[in-house]
């Protein structure tokens, strides 16, 4: 039945994958939101059936673009205006320890995001839209497609 529906997706591009991710949507359908809640991606697309977290060690991507912009975005020129006494020392510290605490969780959403819009920016043809009705599925878990 799901099968029908994944079927009728209409081919997904670059520019598609794109705007779905800056909007946290699925990159396959653009029809869900990727998150259950603030810290919960779904395991799978409550609509088309897509594994969205794919298992160990893909939580990498997320994790390296969060550290990125967290530490070379935020801490890093906060210490760097406080050591060069552009701003008060001990408030540069407080605002990057502050900063390093809550911005990885606010960015969290984003960072999955923006992780899934590089992957499939680069490997388009990996998403069930499309792939050939023959393909060999590695990704979607037909067992646990919700109907
Ligand atoms: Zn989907």
């Amino acid at each position: 039945m799901i099968k029908s529906n994944l079927n009728a997706l209409p081919k997904v591009h670059r520019r598609d994958i794109l705007r779905r991710g800056l909007k946290c949507q699925c990159p396959n359908c653009g029809r869900s939101k990727l998150f259950k809640n603030l810290l919960r991606i779904h395991h799978l697309c409550p609509n088309c059936g897509m594994t969205l977290e794919r298992g160990d060690g893909y939580y990498i991507g997320p994790l390296c673009i969060n550290y990125g912009i967290v530490s070379l975005g935020f801490v890093a020129p906060l210490l760097i205006c406080g050591v060069s006494s552009w701003i008060p020392l001990k408030l540069a510290l407080a605002l990057a320890i502050a900063g390093a605490l809550f911005l990885p969780i606010l960015l969290y959403q984003f960072c999955w995001s923006f992780w899934l819009m590089i992957y499939y920016s680069c490997l388009p043809d990996e998403l069930h839209a499309n792939r050939p009705e023959d393909s060999d599925d590695l990704m979607f878990e037909e067992e646990q497609r919700k109907v």
